[in-house]
């Protein structure tokens, strides 16, 4: 007989041991050794068996085993040393509070961080890859740096799937329910009711989705999840947060209309109950978190404000970071089912449809007007938008030009700060406590780096076994397990989700030489392999069922290996034992990667692709680059070209230089490439690099502006309101009438005096700003390059058209091409770009003087 319901029944802790409470329910200790010691010391058998979980472990542990515990003296002690740690960190001034970010001016008291997707622990199965690790490692890097973060996000029942492998290598999935009261989650409760906290969206046909709050804490930073889980909901509304990334269209819709909307709803009765300081700057990580900016919008509404005031309000304190180029991965949804819901307003009140609808439209050459498109209204709802890389940042900036026409590429507001993983949780401890790695000497460095790799080996001969046994082997059938791997062969890691573009197969473009390379009779190679595919990616599950069976096959299977159910526990084997981290994504689709970057912590080296973020980092001694043939259009060719490229790198360059060893054993080129890499890679691949490049780039100006906007009961909000209104309504009437240049003999260091006059309607020169843009002309008489100087308005004379001048320096040698151009201009707009309005001359403006020299 089936249970048709399962829960946890929570362990009841003597008196002596209530701490212990407190301890598993911060989950700092996912990213604190001394802690997990603690836990692990209570009972290492359970420990192990619970992989890892403190509230699965206590829940099986035999009650005499907790009333040892709460009469044992130096365990108490133990115990006691831990919880006043973690007051400490929780409670002392850190990087926030020291003044050193002061610099970059006003700093939020608090900011809202809203993920779909959050990777803390491998216990709490919330992630299905990259975006949600690193919303997790934000989080755990902002509590380390005492950033005042609160993170939402929904709880899903079923978290992403457990994925396992059929007798022939078929992804198969299961979706284990996760009890929340099994998890280290506390349920958010009205203090004077101790009811939970409710919070409803309203969707199509006014029907209320309703969810409850669960309250993870992670270190300093608290991360509220909504669970639709509730009987205040009718059936079909309870399944709302059923599964992550799971579901057609309108079951997407629903679960991100309750992550933006009940999200900042669930915001705002926690800090009402707690007292925590209201957010001044919203975060939205990926599209799918959009909806926050409407309800921010009504809620401005709601205080008085018109929609497009409540849009300037909205936009100054948002952040919205973009994070794939990959057409799959940004949210599309039928418009009409926009309609549906928001013709009802999902939001509760009134937000006019029509405007809804705008945000999301693709009104770019190329774009559907049947789609409405959440990375498109991210970008419009928040005044700050980011990649994650410097590539991406400038591939995004490409992709989304049509929302800004009239502007160069370059000019495009969309910047980038480049991921970074968090150390706490990535580095093996070996490696922290050697302190400055780099400076270790050669024999301790390969003695740990040889450590991990067996420690990787002895994991993966247990994951290989139990992986064999599901597949339907005996246990006698499986005695050359023991042979699989060796801990002194040089070991390489793939491991991530199998999209397409990431090229899981690339290894196996020639099977014949790949054997070889493992094979090799004097410098073999092992690969360890990991990862899933989407449920509904038929594709990708066979890409995973060709890796697999190539592994089984008995000629290669000591010395290659997939492992079915990458998650973050089998991640930090691999990107601590593996000497070298290989990944070979179709460049430029990886908009960062990660991976790659834990390894790097870990003194692993890379060979990867010059994408993401080894395109700004690798500086040839740092790893490996694996040439691309990016023009070449053929797909087979370009895997061709790249495989080979890959194997050639592998035997004549990675190879060698492994098993270059010196009388000890010790392969000094390679070390030393490990310690240039700890020097050089170790500081830039940190998540707190990354948040705190957040802070003083982005939260800093988004909550200057924002104090701007809302400051004496929303002044400046209105007027730039109004201001935005009225540039908008008079922009079809300014023209540039006349352009004039005159200066010495066009020699390098000479002065080029510009005069424009232009046509400003009811504008007046100070709402505008005429610029000079310069520099080298290309083939069709663009300019590459281009430089900007601003002219000044000359005293105006009534009756006749604003005059503006000003002086260009000659200062490079070469042709010289110039236009110029009529702007907005407004102290309170964050770019020049910012409203997407720009006027030129109507027949272009003279590429004048010739070459200059
Ligand atoms: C780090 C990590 C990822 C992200 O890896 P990429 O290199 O960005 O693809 C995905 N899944 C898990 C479990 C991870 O730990």
């Amino acid at each position: 007989m089936r249970a048709i319901r399962r829960f946890t029944v929570r362990v009841t802790l003597p008196q002596p041991l209530a701490p212990l409470h407190d301890l598993m329910l911060n989950l700092r200790w996912s990213w604190h050794p001394p802690t997990v010691e603690l836990f692990e010391s209570i009972d290492p058998a359970g420990w192990a068996a619970s992989s890892g979980d403190p509230v699965a472990m206590l829940s099986t542990l035999r009650p005499g085993r907790l009333a040892g515990l709460a009469a044992d003296e130096d365990f108490l002690r133990r115990m006691d040393a831990a919880v006043a740690d973690l007051r400490q960190y929780t409670g002392e001034p850190r990087w926030y509070q020291s003044g050193a970010p002061a610099a970059a001016g006003t700093l939020p008291n608090a900011i809202a961080y809203f993920s779909p997707e959050y990777g803390i622990t491998a216990v709490l199965p919330q992630y299905s890859g990259g975006l949600g690790i690193l919303a997790g490692d934000h989080l755990k890097s902002a509590s380390d740096l005492g950033v005042p973060v609160i993170g939402v996000g929904l709880l899903y029942r079923h978290g992403y799937f457990t994925q396992s492998l059929s007798a022939d290598g078929w992804q198969t999935e299961r979706y284990p329910a996760d009890d929340p009261n099994g998890l280290p989650l506390t349920l958010l409760r009205d203090p004077e009711t101790n009811d939970p906290v409710l919070v409803s969206v309203t969707l199509a046909g006014g029907k209320l989705l309703t969810a409850q709050v669960w309250l993870a804490q992670v270190g300093r930073v608290p991360l509220l999840l909504l669970d639709s889980y509730v009987e205040q909901n009718e059936p079909a509304l309870h399944e709302v947060t059923d599964r992550l990334y799971g579901g057609g269209s309108e079951h997407r819709l629903r679960q991100e209309l309750l992550l933006g909307i009940g999200g900042v709803r669930a915001v705002r009765a926690f800090c009402a109950i707690t007292g925590h300081a209201e957010p001044e700057v919203f975060h939205t990580n990926e599209g799918h978190a959009g909806f926050l900016g409407l309800e921010r919008i009504r809620e401005y509404t709601v205080a008085g404000l018109t929609f497009d005031e409540a849009l300037e309000l909205c936009r100054a304190g948002t952040v919205f970071t973009t994070h794939t180029p990959v057409p799959a991965g940004i949210d599309r949804f039928p418009r009409d089912l926009i309609e549906r819901y928001f013709a009802q307003d999902a939001a509760g009140e009134t937000l006019p449809l029509d405007r809804v609808l705008t945000l999301g439209a693709e009104t770019y050459p190329g774009g559907d007007p049947h789609v409405f498109n959440m990375a498109v209204m991210g970008m419009r709802l928040a005044q700050r938008v980011n990649g994650v890389s410097r590539l991406h940042g400038q591939v995004s900036r490409e992709m989304f030009a049509g929302l800004w026409p009239g502007f160069d590429t370059s000019e495009v507001p969309i910047g980038s700060i480049t991921n970074g993983v968090h150390a706490p949780t990535w580095e093996a401890s070996k490696v922290s406590e050697l302190g400055d790695a780099a400076a270790a000497d050669a024999a301790r460095l390969w003695e740990i780096r040889r450590q991990l790799r067996a420690t990787m080996v002895t994991e993966t001969r247990r994951r290989l076994r139990d992986s064999w046994r599901q597949r339907g082997a005996s246990g006698a059938e499986l005695t050359w397990i023991d042979d699989v791997l060796d801990e002194d062969v040089l070991t390489i890691g793939f491991a991530r989700r199998v999209p397409s573009y990431k090229r899981l197969t690339l290894m196996l473009n020639d099977p014949q030489r790949l054997s070889g390379l493992l094979l090799d009779p004097d410098r073999p190679l092992q690969i360890v392999i990991a990862g899933k595919a989407h449920p509904a990616d038929e594709g990708g599950k066979r890409l995973i069922q060709q890796m697999v069976r190539f592994a089984d096959s008995e000629a290669v299977r000591r010395r290659i290996v997939f492992l079915p159910d990458y998650d973050m526990a089998l991640a930090r084997y691999l990107v601590q034992g593996c000497d070298v981290w290989l990944n070979n994504p179709l460049r430029p689709l990886e908009a960062c990667g990660t991976s790659g970057m834990k390894v790097a912590l870990n003194g692993g080296l890379n060979v990867s692709v010059r994408d993401g973020w080894w395109d700004e980092w690798y500086d040839g001694g740092n790893g490996w680059e694996i040439p691309t043939a990016d023009g070449v259009t053929d797909p087979a060719r370009r895997d061709e070209l790249e495989a080979s490229a890959l194997y050639e790198l592998l035997a004549k360059s990675v190879a060698p230089l492994f098993y270059d060893t010196d009388h000890d054993g010790i392969p000094g080129g390679w070390i030393e490439m490990v310690r240039h890499n700890f020097r050089s890679l170790g500081p830039l691949v940190q998540a707190d690099r990354m948040v705190r490049e957040y802070v003083t780039t982005l939260y800093a100006p988004a909550a200057e502006s924002s104090r701007a906007l809302a400051a004496s009961s929303f002044h400046a909000g209105r007027d730039l309101a109004a201001w935005t209104q009225r540039v908008r309504e008079a922009w079809p009437s300014v023209r540039i009438e006349h352009v004039e240049a005159d200066g010495a003999e066009p020699s390098l260091g000479a002065v080029l005096d510009v005069r424009v006059t232009a046509a400003l309607g009811p504008l007046s020169p100070s709402d505008v700003s005429v610029e000079v843009v310069y520099g080298a002309p290309g083939d069709n008489d663009e300019i590459v390059d281009p430089c900007y100087v601003t002219l000044q308005a000359d005293e105006p004379v009534p009756g006749q058209h604003a005059r503006f001048s000003g002086a260009v320096e000659l200062g490079r040698p070469g042709p010289f091409g110039y236009t110029v151009r009529v702007l907005p201009n407004h102290e309170l707009l964050a770019s020049r770009a910012e409203l997407g309005l720009v006027t030129y001359p109507d027949a272009p403006a003279g590429m004048t003087n010739g070459d200059l020299r």
